[in-house]
Parts: structure tokens; sequence; C-alpha cells
């Protein structure tokens, strides 16, 4: 499914997205890119990469960089603080849907 436009409401799922695959394990900007194009986000470097940044000032992520031999790529994974982000995030993503789907 295609998720253009409504940015309002979607920026809070990328970010979520972001930060499940942060605590999964490190990824890559490139690699985050492609993994948000497979769900139907349309999200370039010119919106990803001030968002990780973002998240990673606000403590929520933190990055190393790797050198690939010809160029430094950098990783990023989730803090102790992004985990629990989540964790709270999980919670009220299941009651939103539950309400969502009518259950409540
Ligand atoms: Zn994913």
């Amino acid at each position: 499914m295609k998720a253009t436009g409504h940015r309002e409401f979607l920026a809070g799922l990328i970010r979520l997205h972001v930060l499940h695959h942060a605590v999964d394990g490190e990824f890559y900007g490139n690699w985050m890119i492609e993994e948000l194009r497979e769900h139907g986000y349309r999200i370039g470097p010119g919106t990803l990469y001030p968002m990780l940044h973002a998240l990673e000032r606000k403590g929520y992520l933190r990055s190393r960089s790797e050198d690939t031999g010809r160029r430094a790529r950098r990783h990023y994974r989730a803090t102790r603080k992004g985990r629990g982000a989540l964790a709270v995030a999980k919670t009220k993503v299941r009651e939103l849907l539950a309400e969502l789907d009518g259950k409540r």
C-alpha cells in the first residue's frame, strides 16, 4: 500500500518503524530507506537523515561510523531511552489499534 501524503499522521509511524529496527539491531540509512519503501513509505535521504540526527540528538539512537573502504557508513541503534520509548509506544499502538478495529 502506498502511503504518500498525510505526512502529519505518518511521520510518527515512520519514527516508530525506525525505532523498532534500531531496537532489533543496527541499520544504516540506505537500508532503512529501502525498508520503508517496501512498506510503501517514500522517504528520501533529505528526510531520513535529519530524522535520524534528531532522534540521536534527543537520545533515542546512537550511531557509529564504519569504514567500508570507499566511504564511511553510519550505523544506528537504539539507546536504552529508545528501547523504553518503543515499549511505551507499542502499548499505545495496541490500544489504539483495538479501538480502530472496534474491539473496544
Ligand atoms: Zn520494517
